[in-house]
């Protein structure tokens, strides 16, 4: 019998629930049936949301979707949590003022809401038996981030920096005891930060293998695969190092400078 390719197709989906989990991040836990034959074990990856529009009918949106109409807003977040027993899947959403449909969508979403789900892609994680690690990411990033952390060994020693909007955005994160959690304030995502930069230069770099994951707004973390690359002599594809976002830019013409960029 052929296998269904459970990563091509689009999941209709439902809002279980939705809540505040920091000032700056609003978690919402998808439901449903749909969600029967999504993959085990693929927290960290990212999925690609498929947006309805404001009062659009469920059927009208799933016409859309089957139809593969561009009219439907895309953008590209991560499994923080999959919990197979209950077909659920929470979804974390950085709270930004850029008015983007993804945010707006999570910031009203409730009970019942409905929302398309395609993937998942690869997880994120940085190489296979380090000799320790080093982490830098925003808050868009703290969902994958976060997961890989919570599945390095048991033994995983190094460092991870969390840049964040306010203290209070301080989440648990359930990493090796080895792992040094460091939460730096940003106040204003708009502009430009180094600090990621300034911490990685400041700790004493270990001996030994480093495994690497870098992700989140486009200015950063191009400054930290600079010093990574040029500085640390460190081979780019042995490192998980990725532009999330980038400010001033919707998803898509990011998505466009990247391929440009790549090409
Ligand atoms: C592999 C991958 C995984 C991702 N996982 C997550 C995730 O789990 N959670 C998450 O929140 N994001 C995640 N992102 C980032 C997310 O895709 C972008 O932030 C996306 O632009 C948000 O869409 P939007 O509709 O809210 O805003 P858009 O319409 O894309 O943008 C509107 C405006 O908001 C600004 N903006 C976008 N994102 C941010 C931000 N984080 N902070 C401040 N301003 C912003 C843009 O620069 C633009 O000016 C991920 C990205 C990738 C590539």
């Amino acid at each position: 019998m052929k296998q269904q390719n459970t990563g091509r197709r689009t999941r209709i989906v439902e809002v279980a629930r939705s809540e505040r989990l920091t000032p700056t991040m609003q978690r919402v836990t998808l439901c449903g049936e749909d969600l029967a034959d999504f993959p085990a074990g693929q927290e960290s990856a990212h999925i690609k949301l498929l947006i309805p529009q404001e009062n659009q009918s469920l059927t009208a949106f799933r016409d859309l979707v089957e139809s593969k109409s561009k009219a439907v807003a895309r953008r590209t977040y991560t499994v923080r949590h999959h919990r197979a027993d209950t077909n659920e899947l929470d979804v974390d959403f950085v709270v930004h003022d850029g008015g983007g449909p993804a945010c707006s969508w999570a910031l009203a979403a409730g009970p019942g809401d409905f929302i398309g789900v395609a993937g998942p892609g690869p997880k994120k994680k940085p190489v296979d038996n380090a000799d320790w690690y080093l982490f830098g990411a925003d808050m868009a990033a703290i969902p994958a981030a976060a997961a890989a952390l919570e599945e390095l060994p048991d033994d995983a020693v190094g460092h991870a920096v969390f840049e964040i909007t306010c203290d209070d955005d301080i989440q648990p994160v359930d990493a090796p005891d080895g792992i040094q959690l460091h939460w730096l304030v940003h106040e204003d995502p708009h502009t430009s930060s180094e600090q990621q930069l300034e911490f990685f230069r400041s700790i004493d770099w270990p001996k030994g293998t480093p495994g690497i994951f870098v992700a989140g707004e486009s200015g950063a973390v191009s400054g930290l695969r600079k010093y990574l690359t040029n500085e640390r002599g460190l081979d780019k594809r042995a490192m998980y190092i990725s532009a999330y976002w980038k400010i001033g830019l919707i998803e898509d013409q990011h998505q466009v400078q990247k391929q440009a960029e790549a090409a």
